[in-house]
């Protein structure tokens, strides 16, 4: 089934002040997160005041002389776990500037799949609280206390939850109301509707033998979004055949993944 419309009014988050998406972050390395801030679509978004990404790093949570923020884990085993108080006291101090009512998340490997319907979801939300683990992770008892959301970026695992954390950044911010452009819609985007993006020409007009589809170069917008929708069926069915199970055609998409089997048959028996 096709999710809720990805791209929502700025009215219907509860900000309170209006269009400005406050993201705080929980993270050991700052630095990480920074270039995301920084450049492109989300560095332009917080230029804007469209987007404001906060940081607390657990370290200045912590009261002795080393400033540890992990520790051995119980009942033995590899590595070190991010410890109870100084990773509570950053996450605290951050929802004092959130509004009530951020979706709060823990990047793990072993959440809830980030995807498009759950970026849309964010993208709604009057906020986001990330924190990133490092080590093996943190301890269980922080995600039970501040009922965090686990949330994995694919099955692998990470070294730490900052990259998680920029991904997930990026993919809401594309979905905020005035992040971009008309031109760049994020609605286009692959994922947004439950299926794969179409491909993409731009100019020369020939290069190399292989010519632009003459489809896009007749400026009839019907016969293009046909073209369009046909070709964003055809890839899904062949790529990611599980999207299209869980999506139900209208007539009009499915009129036009039969015609593109048939092409893509007669294609491939010509080659
Ligand atoms: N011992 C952990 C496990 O088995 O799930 C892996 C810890 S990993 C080395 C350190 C941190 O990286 C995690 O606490 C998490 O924040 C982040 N991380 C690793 N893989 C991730 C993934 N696939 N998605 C989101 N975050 C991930």
């Amino acid at each position: 089934m096709p999710g809720p419309p990805a791209v929502v009014a700025a009215e219907t988050r509860n900000t309170g002040k209006s269009d400005m998406y406050p993201i705080g972050v929980v993270s050991l390395f700052a630095e990480l997160i920074d270039p995301v801030a920084q450049h492109g679509v989300v560095g332009r978004a917080c230029e804007r005041g469209l987007i404001e990404i906060l940081h607390e790093s657990p370290r200045a949570f912590t009261s002795d002389r080393h400033r540890t923020v992990d520790d051995r884990p119980y009942g033995g085993g590899p590595g070190m776990v991010l410890c109870y108080e100084p990773t509570r006291g950053a996450i605290g101090a951050l929802r004092q500037r959130l509004p009530a009512g951020v979706r709060a998340l823990v990047l793990s490997a072993q959440g809830r799949a980030f995807d498009g319907a759950l970026a849309a979801e964010l993208a709604r939300a009057p906020g986001l609280l990330l924190v990133a683990g490092r080590y093996e992770g943190l301890d269980e008892r922080i995600i039970e206390a501040e009922e965090l959301e686990e949330v994995s970026v694919g099955d692998y695992v990470l070294s730490g939850g900052e990259l998680a954390a920029a991904v997930v950044i990026d993919a809401v911010a594309r979905l905020l109301p005035g992040v971009l452009g008309h031109e760049e819609s994020g609605m286009r985007d692959s994922h947004m509707d439950g299926l794969l993006g179409y491909p993409q020409y731009t100019r020369p007009e020939v290069i190399d033998g292989m010519a632009v589809p003459e489809v896009l170069l007749g400026g009839n917008h019907e016969r293009i979004r046909r073209w369009r929708l046909k070709l964003a069926l055809g890839r899904t069915w062949r790529r990611r055949p599980d999207l299209l199970r869980a999506r139900v055609l209208n007539e009009e998409e499915r009129e036009l993944l039969d015609e593109y089997r048939v092409e893509s048959a007669s294609a491939d028996q010509n080659s």
